[in-house]
């Protein structure tokens, strides 16, 4: 019997409607090499679905998706519906019900993509971003609307379980690379939440020999970004924090079509959900140039969850080899699109050893 792997695919909308059959042709060919099979069961569900029946998926969505050892996501989104309707009506349900409480964020250099920032080409980092509380809550509301009073309260929580568990992922995971924790807060403007994850994270830390951990302001961290790119190896911060700052060392690493992000559930107990960090790219959906790599990327971090580590690495030599001969989508100064692009790393990995 070979080994299979039941993973729902919701390709969504956009680009997400292109990148994904391209990375499903490539992660098939991997599994062929390593003897497994991927046993794909897609999910129709995003902004078209949203038109149909005014919800983003079926009331028992996370039933269906909870039968399936990981979710594979391309990108939910549509310019003429609230971002909030995504965000609510999708990616967070299924992050909570499944408990993914790490989002993971690989931001590496790839060969033939410039950084528009010194140092960025050099630049080895992972983020680790709470990704079930904090900032993103629904706690609080809308008083006196109209009235001179108006105004508006967001409370954020902050819980001890939830800061640990993202606190010792990020020291396990630094202490397989350079072995550096930095915790990103703002604690001398935010008096409870932040100096509460403060101590948190030091007291977990503390549990790590070998593990160093650095503490930084979430201001002087954006600018020490862009400024030395290199000094990081693991970053661990709030979701608001996490959010803003993968996105900066994304644009750091040179394009946003190559960044891949995880939505962890790291005791297996439920599914994970591997996506690219882009959205549904409106501008250039339907055109077949969109750089399949982020989605390729997330494939990657996906087989590399269900075990399949040997396959993950080996889809990655591909598409970084695929890159380093030139071939290039347009985002990247290139003249391939999808399928050319794809068709490359197809063709490139029976050639591995
Ligand atoms: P959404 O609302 O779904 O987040 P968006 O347009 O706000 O969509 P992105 O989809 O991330 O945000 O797009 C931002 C910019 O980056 C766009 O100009 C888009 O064309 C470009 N882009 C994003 N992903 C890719 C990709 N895979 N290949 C090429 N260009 C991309
Ligand atoms: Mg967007």
């Amino acid at each position: 019997m070979t080994r299979q792997h039941d993973i729902a695919v919701i390709a969504g909308d956009g680009i997400g409607l292109e990148v994904v059959p391209a990375a499903i042709r490539c992660l098939d060919v991997v599994a062929d090499r390593h003897g497994f099979d991927l046993a794909w069961r897609e999910y129709p569900w995003g902004s078209s679905y949203f038109r149909q029946h005014g919800a983003m998926m079926p009331a028992d969505a996370l039933d269906q998706l909870g039968r399936n050892a990981a979710i594979f996501l391309g990108a939910v989104g549509d310019p003429e519906i609230p971002d909030t309707e995504t965000l609510w009506g999708l990616l967070i349900p299924i992050r909570r019900r499944f408990h993914q409480y790490i989002n993971l964020r690989p931001v590496r250099a790839l060969p033939g993509v410039s950084s528009p920032v010194r140092g960025g080409g050099e630049m080895d980092l992972v983020i680790v971003r709470e990704n079930v509380e904090g900032e993103y809550s629904e706690v609080g509301g809308r008083m006196y609307r109209g009235q001179p009073a108006e105004a508006a309260i967001q409370e954020a929580i902050f819980t001890r379980a939830g800061i640990t568990r993202a606190a010792e992922f990020a020291a396990r995971l630094a202490s397989g690379r350079r072995g550096l924790v930095t915790s990103v807060t703002k604690s001398n403007g935010i008096v409870h939440t932040m100096p509460f994850w403060d101590e948190v994270v030091a007291e977990t830390l503390a549990g790590h020999d070998g593990v160093r951990l650095e503490k930084i302001l979430v201001d002087a961290m954006a600018a020490k970004l862009v400024l030395a790119p290199t000094a990081f190896d693991v970053i661990v911060a709030s979701n608001l924090f996490g959010d803003i700052l993968s996105d900066l060392a994304g644009a750091i690493a040179g394009s946003i079509g190559v960044a891949p992000s995880a939505n962890l559930n790291p005791e297996r107990t439920h599914p994970s959900m591997f996506e690219p960090v882009h959205g549904s790219a409106p501008d250039i959906a339907g055109q077949g140039i969109a750089n399949p790599v982020g989605q390729m990327w997330a494939g990657a971090m996906m087989l590399e969850h269900l075990g399949e580590t040997a396959a993950a690495a080996e889809l990655v030599t591909a598409f970084e080899t695929v890159l380093d001969y030139g071939v290039r989508t347009r985002d990247l100064g290139g003249t391939a699109g999808t399928s050319d692009f794809t068709e490359a790393v197809e063709r490139h990995l029976p050639s591995l050893p």
